[in-house]
This record gives C-alpha cells, structure tokens and sequence, in this order.
C-alpha cells in the first residue's frame, strides 16, 4: 500500500457518523495543569469541546493525528457549544491561563461559528490574563482574530501545528495539507495582529529513524524561532484510528526515546533565541507514548517539566541511566523504520 492510499483508507475507517443532540452538549473534557505566563508559576484550565473537528482530517488527516475520535461527526449548533461553554465555565476555577482546544481549528467557521467564538472569549474576559485557541494557518486571519481579541481584552495566543520546517516530512510523513510556509506567513500574520504565535513541532514523524527525527526537531526550532513566540516540542504518541498505529502494530514504527525530547530541548535551547522552548509529552513513560527504559522515565519526564516552566535547561545535562547508552547506540544504528 502506498503511503498516500493508507492514509486515505485510515482516515475512512475512523470517519464517525454524525452525533446525537445529546451527546453535542457536553465537551470532550476538562483539567487543571501546571504553566507558566512570563517568569510566574501558573495553573491553566484547559477544556476540549466537542465539534465537527477538523476538515482535513477526513479528507486524509495527520499520520499521528486520531483527534477525530473525539468530534461530532457534524457541525455544532450554537446552541450546543453555548451549553458545552456554560457546562466548562461551572468548572473554571478563575485560572489565569485559558486554552481550548477543539480537536481542530478553533478558527474555522464549521467548527466553532463566529458568534460562539466571540462569546467564549468573552466568557473568559476580565478573568483570565491569556487565552489559547488553536488553528491550521488558513483560518488565521484578520477577520477571525481581530474579533476574538477584541472579545477577550487579553493575550491572545493562537497555536500552529507546524511539526517540522522540512517540506517533505510535513507533506510527505506528517501529511498536513499546507507547506510550512504556509504556517510561517500564518505566524507572521498573527504577529501583526497583536496575537502570540506558538507552534508545534513533531519529534519523530514515521519513516525517519531517531536520529534523523532528532536532527529534523532541532533544526525546526532553528528555523520556526524568528517567527514564533513559543515552540512546543510535542513527541509522538500512538493514537487511535492513525496511519503511526497502523505502523506501529506491524513493528514499522518506534517511539520516541525520552532522551531525544531531552536532546531536543538541550540543542534547541542553543538556537531558539529569546524565544520560549517547551515540551509537555502526552502518555510520556507509557507503553504508547515516548519513554525510556521505565525506571528513569519519572524522573527524565519530571526534569522536562521543569525546564519548560523555568526555561532553565541546564539541568537536564546532568541527567543519566544506564538506558541511556542504549539509546545512543539506537541513534547510530536503527535501520529506518524499524523497532528498536
Ligand atoms: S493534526 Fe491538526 S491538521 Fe492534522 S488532522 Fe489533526 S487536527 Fe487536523
Ligand atoms: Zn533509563
């Protein structure tokens, strides 16, 4: 199977079909996590609501990406996302830093309307310092941005699933509909509207061996600093419904070692600028997320953590496991493609 018709048959298999009123009035979920906003310690509320979910994931979708799972299978009424919205906000403990997600683009008219968006971001206003919506670079524009801003009052911060500044990963690996200049014009746009640009960068893509993902995330975060304000580091984990699952169960795909997002960021601290460097790996230490050898997996995940939210990394050189010889070894001699 080619990679362009495996991608098409995952992304048919996964397709869901359109939800019941019920089910379009809850959101997916809601948390409290630990963040940073300038050099202060902060919590951030984060909620997911539930919508139609993003366009390209149905017509092909992200070889990582099974946000799908979680969507409507049609588009939200307003009605709908007014109840998800109030549902959140009886939840919504007056945190600072506000991010919502829609497992899409919380900028395409589809999945969240104009009205819907404008009352969210009101909600939030006066109470929180920053809010965070996410987009493909298409919907950042003026006319979708300038009136959220102007509903909230605050930090906008819009993030860009950029994953690598190499063509040919993000068209041909990651499969994203855009080439990263596209994301890099978004960005620059987003810049001159007053909002806070982040992008993420994906660590491992499938078809590149752990060096070269390496070497790809560390020269994304080169290249994406001038026009970002924050670079996130998000390794591969396996999610449901993918074309990285589908590999991964026939062993044509590893995951990323903890040590190379600890690599990322200790390179990457070298060439991001003045520019905010993170990393938050998702289900990190699980069998389906990045991870080491298991006993040092807490504490490498704990060290992360903290340079993320100090933008210290100093400490993570001293950090060590005999796992970690392993890993270099891997670095030098993994076949492409194969389990480790
Ligand atoms: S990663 Fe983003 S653009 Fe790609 S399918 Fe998922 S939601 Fe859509
Ligand atoms: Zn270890």
């Amino acid at each position: 199977m080619t990679q362009e018709s495996l991608a098409r048959a995952v992304a048919r298999d996964r397709h869901l079909p359109p939800a019941a009123t019920e089910g379009a009035r809850r959101y997916v979920n809601a948390w409290v996590e630990p963040e940073a906003l300038g050099g202060e310690r902060v919590e951030a509320f984060v909620l997911i609501l539930r919508t139609r979910g993003c366009y390209w994931a149905d017509a092909k979708g992200c070889s990582m990406c099974g946000y799908s799972k979680d969507t409507l299978g049609r588009s939200a009424t307003p009605e709908e996302l007014a109840e998800q919205l109030g549902r959140a906000l009886e939840r919504y403990g007056g945190q600072p830093y506000v991010k919502v997600y829609t497992s899409g683009s919380f900028l395409d008219d589809r999945e969240v309307d104009p009205v819907s968006r404008a009352k969210l971001a009101g909600a939030f206003a006066g109470r929180a310092r920053r809010l965070l919506v996410e987009t493909l670079p298409e919907f950042a524009t003026a006319e979708r941005v300038v009136p959220l801003k102007e509903a909230f009052g605050g930090e906008l911060e819009v993030a860009l699933g950029l994953e690598s500044t190499d063509p040919t990963v993000l068209g041909k690996f990651v499969h994203k509909n855009a080439p990263p200049s596209a994301y890099l014009d978004a960005a620059d746009r987003l810049r001159a509207l007053g909002a806070s640009p982040k992008a993420y960068l994906l660590l491992k893509p499938p078809y590149l061996t752990e060096s070269e993902a390496l070497a790809d995330t560390v020269r994304s975060i080169a290249e994406a600093a001038p026009h970002f304000d924050t670079l996130s580091v998000n390794p591969v984990h396996i999610q449901k419904g993918t074309v990285v699952e589908w590999l991964y169960r026939r062993d044509r795909y590893r995951l990323p070692w903890l040590w190379s997002v600890v690599e990322a960021l200790r390179e990457g601290a070298r060439v991001r600028g003045s520019r905010r460097l993170v990393s938050f790996p998702t289900a990190g230490g699980l069998p389906r997320g990045p991870h080491n050898c298991g006993r040092c997996d807490r504490t490498v995940l704990a060290a992360i953590e903290e340079a993320s939210l100090s933008q210290e990394f100093e400490a993570l050189e001293s950090l060590d496991c005999s796992c970690r010889s392993r890993w270099e070894s891997v670095r030098e001699l993994e076949p492409l493609g194969a389990e480790a």
